[in-house]
């Protein structure tokens, strides 16, 4: 398969719940979601969804890697 275009990210990040998934990941595991974009800055790790504030704050449930931010 060409590549059209270099990733200058190790991630792509739902649409949806903005989990961060390697480039090769063509549903989101979090959501279900297809949608992805690159357009995405900054990054947490949730690891204990229990005891973590942020993602209190950004209501993440699902531990593993998320953008701080999407859009174009
Ligand atoms: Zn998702």
């Amino acid at each position: 398969m060409p590549v059209r275009r270099k990733h200058t990210k190790p991630f792509k990040a739902c649409t949806k719940c903005k989990y961060l998934v390697p480039h090769d990941v063509e549903r989101c595991p979090v959501c279900g979601s297809e949608s992805f974009t690159e357009n995405w800055s900054g990054m947490i790790v949730v690891v204990d969804v229990e005891n973590s504030e942020v993602a209190k704050i950004l209501g993440i449930k699902h531990p593993g890697r998320y953008a701080i931010k999407i859009g174009i």
